[in-house]
Parts: structure tokens; sequence; C-alpha cells
């Protein structure tokens, strides 16, 4: 399983729509200072299901969505997809070729998909996390998160090693159950 491409529309700097495409192995992004790097990984994280604003460097989840220049006015939505090879059947779900996609209005409403099927968060979430692709930061380490990983309380570190080891997600039905 591999990252096959990423692309944004209207998420953070990026307005118009932009597509990375990824080949197996490593890849670097580089560019200046404030040239939307990070906003990369942003957008990695928000598509995978992260929830957590402060995590995505924001006040709030709209923060995500452009918010205009000096020529270009702010945008009502957020859009970003990414698309997984799943030829060694790494996800479990039927395709070879998985795409899912996350998109914020302004306005406040979300939709969720996967291979252009609308879908709840969840779905999404539980998708990845048999994978241990998960939402948590042991997939995406941010600049600064390093501290946080080595000092992690033993809580957090048990989380951590809870989604590595795909038992967070039964953790998470089994509180939404006990909730209902
Ligand atoms: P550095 O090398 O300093 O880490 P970087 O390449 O990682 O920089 P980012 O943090 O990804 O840069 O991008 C920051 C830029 O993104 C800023 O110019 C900021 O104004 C812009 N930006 C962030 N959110 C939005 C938004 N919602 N609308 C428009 N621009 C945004
Ligand atoms: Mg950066």
């Amino acid at each position: 399983m591999h990252l096959k491409s990423l692309t944004v529309r209207g998420f953070k700097s990026f307005a118009s729509a932009t597509t990375f495409n990824f080949e197996p192995g490593v890849t670097a992004v580089v560019g200046p200072n404030g040239s939307g790097k990070s906003n990369v990984v942003d957008a990695l994280a928000w598509v995978m299901g992260e929830q957590g604003a402060k995590t995505l460097r924001g006040g709030k989840m709209e923060d995500v969505i452009f918010a205009g220049t000096s020529g270009r006015p702010p945008l009502g939505r957020a859009h970003v997809s990414l698309t997984i090879d799943n030829t060694d059947g790494a996800l479990p779900i039927e395709y070879s070729e998985v795409t899912i996609s996350r998109t914020l209005f302004r306005s406040g409403g979300s939709e969720y998909a996967i291979n252009g099927a609308g879908c709840r968060l969840l779905d999404i979430q539980e998708l990845l996390s048999d994978s241990g692709l998960g939402r948590e930061m042991h997939v995406i380490v941010g600049q600064g998160q390093l501290d946080r990983v080595l000092h992690a309380t033993p809580e957090d570190r048990r989380g951590f090693i809870e989604e590595a080891a795909g038992i967070l997600k039964h953790r998470r039905r089994k509180e939404r159950t006990v909730r209902k």
C-alpha cells in the first residue's frame, strides 16, 4: 500500500485545485518558508479524519478553508481527496485503488466519500485504522511533535500503541455503544 496522489482545492493556501503525485518510497516537499509545505501535511491528516483544529494549526475547523488573499476572495469550501494504491489489499475493501475525500462547507456541513460514494467520517477512520494508517500522530509527526511522543504520558503512549495495534477502533465502538 502506498499513497498515490493528493488533491487539494480551497484547502488553506491552496485556492485552486492542486494535485501532488507520489511514487513509492520517500517523498520530500521543499519550498521557502510560508509556501505551504506544512499545509500539504495538514491536508493529509485532514482527509484521513483529523478532527482537532489545533493539530491542523488552526483555531477552529473553518480555518482550513481558503481565507482569501489581497487578490483573491475567500472560498466557501475546502476539499481534499487522497488516492491510495491498495493492490496488496492492505485496506479491507475490494478495490485496488481507494480514494477517500472530505469536504467542509463554510456554512458548517461536511461530506465524506470513499471511491465517490458518500459515507460517514467513521467509515473512513475505520477503513484506515484497520491498515494501521490511523488518524493518531504515530503516522504524522509534525514539527515539534517529536517531543510530545518522547514525553507522552503513559495514557497517551497507550493510545499510540492501541491505534497501531488496531484496538482503538474497538474502543471507539464501545464508547459509542455505551453513550446510546
Ligand atoms: P515553513 O517553512 O515556515 O514551515 P511552510 O511551507 O510549512 O513554511 P505553511 O505553514 O504550510 O508553510 O503555510 C503557511 C501559509 O499558509 C501562510 O502564508 C498562511 O497565510 C497560509 N494559510 C494558512 N491557512 C490559510 C487559509 N485558510 N487561507 C489562506 N491561506 C492560508
Ligand atoms: Mg512548515
